[in-house]
């Protein structure tokens, strides 16, 4: 009787010194929770690795190759993965090993049919079983080499390296599928990310759930000068960025009157920072009542007008809070590399516009200076706006 199983390899977490017991505790939480609709699941750690398995041998989803596979990207997208395997576990002497690792090596084949070379890899952990590690590496590889005979070995450079364990039990495994590396979510607290359609801020998202952080989102919403269509996008984009970083609350406020009057009653080449800066100080406060301890951004520097040091320096005094931004210094290619790689992209530049493209100054001030903000909200009553952008916000959980 064999089974599959994963096998999962952590990565930065054991580098932790003396609290490394509760990053892995936390990983192992969130891959269970990540895996919730597959039945119940034991998950056990040795040393770096992490073993997933169906409680009940029976369970379906781990029986099939298809979704088994299934199980394997859903691990691999867990923040503190660095890679997985799906892996055959049995008991048994040699006889049993070499017919699971033909088996093994037989599906693996149909995903990999251009592999030509292999080796075999044996550790043998219990001392008790009678062949040495360089005995079952012969008996397997023997027995590969005889059923494929397309494959020869090279033990230099292989296609793929059969991995044949024996411990309590015996695991063959071959082929890895990289992770997304990183801390565990829920180990760096938890971020306000504000979340516009574009390409920047999803990935911002992205990159500090990757540090372990938990999110929280908000979008400025101006309808009608902002479609419905934008806004289900910035829906589709929390899911995306969820998938990575857990359950949040995705916060939209009602900008459009708060956009209007900055309209009639603010300077154009400002309009952008001083918007800006009432975002901030909006999603400080809802960030407040949610328990997160910073914000997040989609800026870059230089990339736009409102991404200069001056612009940045005058929208960051509005708040206490840290605002991180992760991308600052990456170039707009590596961001959308990073975009393509978490399914965001294709989302991402979908054309409903965003507020900012609509209330958008001809020649914003790239500049700004202290007296330019001080003349631009001379004529706005900010902390109304403020305060009525909170009480009008609409929560949607993701
Ligand atoms: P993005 O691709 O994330 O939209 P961008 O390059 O278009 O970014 P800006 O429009 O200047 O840059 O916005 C900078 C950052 O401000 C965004 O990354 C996002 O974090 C935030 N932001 C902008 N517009 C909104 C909005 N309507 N709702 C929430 N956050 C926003
Ligand atoms: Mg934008």
């Amino acid at each position: 009787m064999s089974k599959n199983v994963i096998l999962a390899r952590m990565g930065e977490v054991t580098l932790k010194g003396l609290n490394r017991g509760k990053f892995e505790i936390q990983l192992k939480s969130n891959l269970k929770y990540r895996l919730r609709s597959y039945g119940k699941l034991a998950i056990y750690q040795s040393q770096s690795r992490i073993w997933i398995e169906a409680k009940d041998d029976e369970n379906p989803v781990f029986k099939s190759e298809e979704s088994a596979k299934e199980i394997l990207h859903a691990v691999t997208q867990v923040f503190g993965i660095v890679s997985a395997s799906l892996a055959r576990k049995f008991e048994g002497g040699i006889e049993d090993i070499i017919t699971n690792s033909v088996e093994y090596v037989r599906n693996y084949l149909n995903e990999h049919p251009d592999h030509k070379t292999f080796k075999v890899e044996g550790k043998r952990g219990d001392k008790s079983f009678p062949l040495k590690s360089p005995e079952i590496c012969a008996e397997v590889g023997a027995a590969v080499l005889e059923n494929f005979e397309q494959l020869s070995v090279n033990v230099n450079e292989p296609d793929f390296i059969l991995y044949v364990e024996v411990r309590d039990y015996n695991y063959v495994y071959a082929g890895k599928v990289m992770g997304h590396r990183g801390l565990p979510v829920g180990t760096a607290g938890k971020g306000m990310l504000l979340l516009s359609g574009g390409i920047d801020s999803p990935v911002a998202g992205y990159m500090m759930a990757s540090r372990g952080m938990q999110l929280d989102a908000v979008y400025f919403h101006s309808f009608p000068y902002t479609s419905e269509q934008a806004k289900e996008k910035v829906v589709d984009l929390a899911r995306i960025v969820s998938g990575f970083s857990g359950k949040m609350n995705l916060y939209v406020v009602n900008f459009t009157q708060i956009q209007l009057d900055m309209y009639k009653n603010s300077p154009q080449d400002m309009l952008t920072i001083t918007m800006r800066r009432v975002m901030l100080q909006i999603a400080e406060k809802l960030a407040e009542k949610s328990g997160c301890k910073c914000l997040i951004t989609g800026e870059s520097l230089g990339q736009v007008a409102s991404q200069t040091l001056e612009a940045i320096a005058i929208t960051n005094e509005v708040t206490d809070m840290p605002i991180l931004r992760p991308l600052i210094g990456l170039d707009k290619e590596a961001t959308c590399d990073i975009s393509r790689r978490i399914g965001a992209f294709e989302t991402s530049i979908l054309p409903y516009e965003d507020c900012c493209t609509v209330f958008v100054a001809k020649h914003p001030k790239t500049h700004p200076k202290h007296v330019d903000i001080e003349e631009a909200e001379k004529n706005l009553d900010i902390e109304k706006m403020v305060s009525d952008g909170v009480a009008g916000v609409e929560i949607i959980e993701i």
